[in-house]
């Protein structure tokens, strides 16, 4: 089988374990005569596939099962900008705003309720973390996004706040050991770095939802209606939860230390060549205190050689290196499943 080395930004490249077993899994599952994709998801195999990811999910992130509940639903990261309003502003919530995501997160929360942007790197077109930040007292919670995809950002380090903490991680999930209890409320869509595109990873601390969440609710809006089913009101997406167990298997025999080392390595090898290549490449991002090591935008001196550079590139089976339609330039993408030969020059 063909592999060629993969730079998308999302569905992105999976860990080749990982596929291997999917692949099994569609054609039979655990002996059972069916492949995954046409059992009920009420079966105890679905059932408890669901459980032990839940609890793979916990264990990655030193989470108790007491304190936090893990659900997964479809409807991608854009569903929970337009949930997490619905569900927890009640008067008024602090954003940070630092890139397309975060600001289709803000748009949807304007529909709700009051914003307030407690910090803003939109004056650099995203190229900077804000360090200037200011939090309201009385915020209902903080969101942000964690990892900016399209412009190649990352909080380093996370603010302090005095408010439920709600982090968007869709783009940097799982590559780097990270103190995760200081979140009230995790999300992902899968499709980066834990799985295919089609389920959504929510971990909601259980004090959160039950201090802080609102009434009323349309049932398949509220986060209640999810965690007191276990995932399992609806059906869910049975086959992409399958994949995001494997994945969690593979990160969990790894442990995060050894993975983030080595996603600082390969994204050490890209910015490199960058810095080092007397201003023919032009990383984006000018402060590296603020280089995500899962997205690398750079740009060259202009757009035609961009686009030769990226289809060059791809002659040399290096695919999906063109940077978000948006920003145009240059996109290598390196999640965790990421191999590190993609990186070597
Ligand atoms: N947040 C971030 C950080 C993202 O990178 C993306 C998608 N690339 C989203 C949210 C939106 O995700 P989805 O397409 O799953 O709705």
């Amino acid at each position: 089988m063909k592999r060629i080395h993969n730079f998308s930004a999302g569905p992105a490249v999976l860990p080749q374990a990982v596929v291997e077993a999917t692949s099994e899994a569609v054609l039979e599952y655990k002996n059972m005569g069916m492949g995954i994709m046409e059992m009920s998801h009420r079966s105890v195999a679905i059932v408890d596939m669901f459980g032990e990811a839940k609890s793979n999910c916990l264990q990655l992130m030193n989470l108790s099962p007491d304190t936090y509940d893990v659900i997964f639903l479809g409807g991608g990261a854009s569903t929970q900008f337009a949930m997490i309003p619905l569900n927890f502003l009640k008067t008024k919530a602090d954003y940070l705003r630092t890139g397309t995501w975060s600001k289709n997160a803000i748009k949807e929360a304007q529909i709700v309720g009051q914003v307030h942007i407690a910090g803003d790197s939109s004056d650099g077109n995203f190229n900077y973390i804000p360090r200037d930040l200011d939090f309201s007292a009385d915020a209902n919670y903080v969101h942000i996004c964690s990892n900016n995809t399209i412009y190649g950002t990352r909080w380093n380090e996370f603010p302090n706040v005095n408010a439920p903490y709600i982090c968007d991680m869709s783009s940097d999930i799982f590559s780097r050991e990270l103190d995760f209890s200081r979140f009230d409320m995790i999300y992902a869509g899968a499709q980066k770095n834990i799985g295919p595109s089609g389920a959504t990873l929510i971990v909601i601390k259980k004090t959160f939802l039950t201090n802080h969440g609102k009434d009323g609710l349309m049932t398949m809006m509220d986060y209640n209606t999810h965690v007191k089913k276990e995932s399992m009101f609806n059906t869910p997406p049975v086959l992409p939860v399958f994949v995001i167990n494997e994945t969690f298997k593979w990160i969990l025999d790894q442990g995060l230390a050894k993975l983030e080392e080595t996603n600082n390595r390969k994204a050490g090898k890209i910015y490199s060549a960058i810095d080092n290549s007397g201003g023919f490449y032009i990383g984006s991002v000018p402060n590296k205190d603020d280089r995500s090591i899962m997205n690398i935008t750079f740009n060259l001196s202009n757009p035609e050689l961009e686009a030769k550079f990226v289809s060059e590139a791809k002659a040399k089976n290096l695919d999906g290196l063109k940077g978000h339609r948006s920003v145009g330039g240059v996109r290598a993408s390196i999640y965790n499943a990421c191999p590190e030969t993609s990186t070597s020059a």
